[in-house]
């Protein structure tokens, strides 16, 4: 199949969350199945490894051409190259990605309605794929002129599927249906909308409407309330929709839908739930950030990153439970339950090591705890990726008291650790982990049903009266968890199914 990412965040080029991740390691994974994939995102900066193609498009927004050019990275996988394009227009090259130290950028409806375009021109004019000597689409030659039979590379092309991701893509689909088809163009192209976070919807004043280039007959597909919505837009004009797990499309549907839950649930089978994969370099069994490396077979290891994390800390060596948490500190991510449930926690034989940044009254409360709690709390500020890993190859319980979760990484990373999951029950920590039910040798974790510290408290002490009284029940749960696949292979083969259907249905 052709598939064509059109996405404001690509990892590892840019990123400020699991979006970029996302965009960064599936299009490759879905490379390594044969794929052929691009992937189009903006260029915000000069990357050192993207060249210009010499590409060029003009497309009219606001009253006026914009042009813009294409740069190009390639990156091998097993299966074929993954091609990375980037669109470069003078409206990307600022400090943020959607704003700065002011707030969110005012041109921001005129940036992505550019990248929405420029993904949809890329399929159509970059020329990156080779053709065997018959001239069928065949080898992989690098983009650069000369390297194939005389016939040239051709583009994507028009008969593929855009995968367009959250509101800042979601007018590909508006485009197709009002610019492309009329002309007879992209007539069999499909599309996919990924939603990986309800909550932003890319809302605009209705004046601005004028600026997208498209006729007012269009306008009741981007109206929410006299408003330009862009998320709306996408989720009722895209083949089909896919959210991050199946708990949370449901849960789209309702409250979590931030006002448009009617409109996604109007979409009834079109509406799917994919759980994101997780990356290679989250392996116990190679991860370089480590004291010393470990399987589900062979758990010894583990037991030396949990005394070297315990050094590093500067905590007693002890044979005690390490709880941890590792969060963006934002409402969403129920760090306030913690802090609620912080003095039965300072009761029990423990050590908690809690590791964000972000909200300043949690991150001084983080520090408070530790200065009140030396022996037995630590709250490290920051952004560590290193650390981070060595937390979740050192402690044995890991915390995720999310008010929702689309998905969730890091309950993902814990599974694969053997660092036991307490998770509040909602979007993808309810898909992921499942509570321990000892009698039938079933469940990776503690899965809470009610946002409560009663109830957060409550699934703590189970897991700490396991950890003490039980170890051999506990093992068996560490080793279901680390065995279970949460690849991005595993989501690659989910999400071609659903490309599979759209084409089909477009063809
Ligand atoms: P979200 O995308 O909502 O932030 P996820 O759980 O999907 O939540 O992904 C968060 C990612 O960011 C994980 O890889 C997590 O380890 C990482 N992360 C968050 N805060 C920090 C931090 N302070 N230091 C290191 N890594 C962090």
């Amino acid at each position: 199949m052709n598939i064509a990412f059109v996405a404001a965040e690509v990892a590892p080029w840019s990123k400020t969350g699991g979006l970029g991740d996302v965009c960064g390691a599936l299009p490759r994974a879905l490379a390594a199945r044969g794929h052929r994939v691009i992937t189009v995102s903006p260029r915000y900066r000069d990357y050192p490894d993207a060249w210009d193609t010499g590409v060029r498009s003009r497309i009219h927004l606001f009253g006026q051409d914009h042009e813009v050019a294409f740069f190009h990275a390639a990156a091998a996988t097993d299966g074929g190259t993954c091609h990375h394009l980037f669109v470069d227009h003078p409206s990307f090259r600022r400090s943020g990605i959607y704003g700065d130290a002011s707030g969110a950028y005012a041109d921001n409806l005129f940036r992505f309605a550019l990248l929405s375009r420029a993904g949809i021109e890329a399929a159509a004019l970059v020329p990156l794929f080779g053709r065997d000597a018959a001239g069928d689409p065949g080898g992989e030659p690098p983009f650069a002129a000369g390297k194939n039979n005389g016939r040239g590379p051709e583009p994507l092309g028009e008969d593929v599927v855009f995968h367009v991701n959250d509101w800042h893509t979601a007018l590909v689909p508006l485009y197709l249906e009002a610019l492309y088809r009329p002309a007879g163009r992209f007539t069999r192209a499909a599309t996919v909308l990924g939603i990986h976070n309800a909550g932003h919807q890319g809302n605009f004043a209705a004046h601005k409407f004028a600026g997208l280039d498209i006729s007012t007959r269009w306008w009741p597909h981007v109206d929410m309330d006299g408003q330009v919505n862009l998320l709306k837009t996408g989720a009722v004009l895209a083949d089909k929709l896919v959210a991050v797990s199946p708990t949370y499309a449901r849960e789209v549907c309702g409250e979590l839908g931030f006002g448009l839950g009617g409109v996604f649930s109007a979409r009834g089978r079109d509406l799917v739930g994919i759980v994101n994969g997780i990356g290679e370099d989250w392996s116990p069994a190679t991860d370089v950030n480590l004291a010393r490396t470990f399987t589900a077979d062979d758990l010894a290891g583990k037991l030396e990153c949990k005394r070297a994390l315990q050094r590093e800390l500067g905590l007693a060596q002890r044979d005690v439970p390490i709880l941890a948490l590792i969060a963006r500190l934002d409402p969403q991510k129920g760090v306030d339950l913690v802090m609620q449930a912080l003095p039965w926690l300072m009761q029990q034989d423990i050590q908690l090591v809690l590791l964000g940044s972000g909200n300043k009254a949690l991150e001084q409360q983080m520090r408070e705890m530790e200065w009140a709690n030396p022996e037995k709390a630590r709250g490290w500020v920051g952004f560590n990726e290193a650390l981070a890993h060595r937390i979740e190859a050192g402690a044995d319980l890991f915390l995720m008291p999310s008010r929702f979760e689309p998905c969730g990484l890091n309950q993902l990373y814990s599974l694969r650790y053997g660092t036991v999951p307490i998770v509040h029950a909602t979007g993808g920590l309810a898909d992921t982990v499942e509570t321990l039910d000892p009698a039938r040798d079933r469940g990776t974790g503690w899965a809470f049903r009610h946002f409560s510290v009663e109830s957060f408290v409550d699934a703590m002490g189970w897991a700490l009266l396991t950890w003490w009284k039980f170890p051999e029940a506990w093992a068996a749960m560490q080793q279901r968890g680390m065995r279970q696949d949460w690849s991005w292979t595993r989501s690659a083969a989910a999400y071609e199914r659903v490309y599979a259907e759209v084409l089909g249905r477009r063809a």
